[in-house]
C-alpha cells in the first residue's frame, strides 16, 4: 500500500502541532503516546480510571525526558514545554470533549475497549477522529460500536514510544480515506513512520511477532533450551537486538496473551494456541518487567539481565 499523501494540511489543526489529543490508558503505551505528542506542541489530556498510574505515568515521562534532555536531544525548555502541554483527568467524559483525536491505549480486552468507544464516541465532539492503539483486536468490530465508523483508525504504537519509529496505521472496513491520510501525515509530524495495513486478525506486527514469541515459550516448556540460550540464539543468530522471551517481557506477558487468543479466535486456527506456560505464568502474575518478573527478573535501577529463579 502507498504511505504517500497528498491532503491538504492547511486548516487541519491536527495537522498543525497545535491540536487537541487524548490519550485514553496511562500504562506503558500510554504514557509514551503522551509523550511524544506533547513534545511535537500538542495539548494532552491523558486519562486513566487508576489515579497511581496516572502519577506514574507522570514520573515516567519526566524520567524519559531527563534521559533525552542527557543525550542533549532536547533541551530544559522543550522538557518544561513538553511537561506543560500534559494534563492528567480520570474521567474520559472530561478527558475527550476538547479533542480532535482521541487514542485508546487502555488494557488489551475486547469488552473494555468497546464500552470505553461507546463513552468516547458520546463525550468527544463531531469530527473527532478516534483511534486505537490495540495491537491486534478488530478496528471494524470497535467502530461497530460507534456512531462514526468513518473515523475510527488503528494507530499502533511501538514500545518505547519515544524511541520506535514505526507507527502500524490499521484501516478498519468503514475507515475514511481522508481518515486514513490524516493520520498518515500526522504521524510524520510526529517523526514517525507509518506503515498503512488493513484490518486483519494480529494485523502484520502481532500476527507475525506473536508466534515467534509463542514458539520461543514452547521451546522452553519443552525444555529444549533454557531462557538465556534461546534468547541469544535469535539475538546473535538472527541480529535481533532483544530475545524473544525477553521481548515478550518486555510487552508484556498478559498482553501476548491476549494477542494470541485473538488470533487464535480470529483464523480459528490452533497453530496461534497460546503455550501453558505463558497462561501460567498470566495467571499467576508473573507479567514481565511490569510486575517485576517474567522470564527474567527486573530490578529498578538495574540494568542487568538475570534469569528468574523458576528457570534456573
Ligand atoms: P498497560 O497494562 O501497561 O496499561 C493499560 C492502562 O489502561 C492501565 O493504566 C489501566 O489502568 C488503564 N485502563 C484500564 N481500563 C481503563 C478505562 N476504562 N479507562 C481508562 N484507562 C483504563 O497496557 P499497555 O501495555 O500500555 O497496552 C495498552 C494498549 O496498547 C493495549 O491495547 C496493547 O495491546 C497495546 N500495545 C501494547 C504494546 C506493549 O508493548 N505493551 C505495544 C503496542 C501496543
Amino acid at each position: 500500500m502507498n504511505n504517500s499523501s497528498n491532503i491538504n494540511t492547511a486548516g487541519n489543526p491536527l495537522l498543525g502541532g497545535r491540536g487537541a489529543v487524548s490519550v485514553i490508558g496511562a500504562g506503558t503505551m500510554g504514557n509514551g503516546i503522551a509523550h511524544v505528542f506533547a513534545q511535537s506542541g500538542f495539548k494532552v489530556v491523558l486519562v486513566d480510571v487508576n489515579p497511581s498510574q496516572l502519577q506514574r505515568a507522570l514520573d515516567t515521562i519526566n524520567k524519559n525526558l531527563d534521559r533525552q534532555l542527557s543525550k542533549g536531544t532536547i533541551t530544559e525548555e522543550q522538557k518544561k514545554s513538553t511537561l506543560a502541554n500534559i494534563s492528567i483527568s480520570s474521567i474520559i467524559n472530561d478527558g475527550v470533549k476538547d479533542a480532535q483525536l482521541v487514542i485508546e491505549a487502555a488494557t488489551e480486552n475486547v469488552d473494555l475497549k468497546l464500552s470505553i468507544f461507546e463513552q468516547m464516541d458520546t463525550y468527544a465532539p463531531a469530527g473527532c477522529i478516534l483511534a486505537t492503539n490495540t495491537s491486534s483486536i478488530s478496528i471494524t468490530k470497535i467502530a461497530a460500536v460507534t456512531k462514526r465508523p468513518g473515523h475510527v483508525i488503528g494507530m499502533h504504537f511501538m514500545n518505547p514510544v519515544p524511541v520506535m519509529k514505526l507507527v502500524e496505521i490499521i484501516n478498519g472496513y468503514a475507515t475514511k480515506k481522508e481518515v486514513t491520510e490524516t493520520i498518515i501525515e500526522l504521524s510524520k509530524q510526529l517523526g514517525k513512520i507509518p506503515c498503512a495495513v488493513n484490518d486483519y486478525p494480529g494485523f502484520i506486527a502481532n500476527r507475525i511477532l506473536m508466534p515467534m514469541i509463542n514458539e520461543a515459550i514452547y521451546s522452553l516448556y519443552e525444555g529444549v533450551a533454557g531462557v538465556e540460550e534461546i534468547d541469544t540464539v535469535m539475538k546473535l543468530g538472527m541480529a535481533h537486538p532483544m530475545g524473544p522471551l525477553q521481548l515478550a517481557d518486555f510487552i508484556g506477558l498478559d498482553v501476548c496473551l491476549s494477542i494470541l487468543k485473538v488470533l487464535q479466535d480470529g483464523f480459528g486456527n490452533p497453530k496461534y494456541a497460546p503455550c501453558p506456560l505463558l497462561v501460567n505464568m498470566v495467571l499467576a502474575g508473573r507479567l514481565g518487567a511490569k510486575s517485576g518478573e517474567g522470564f527474567y527478573v527486573y530490578t529498578p535501577g538495574s540494568k542487568d539481565l538475570v534469569v528468574s529463579e523458576s528457570f534456573k
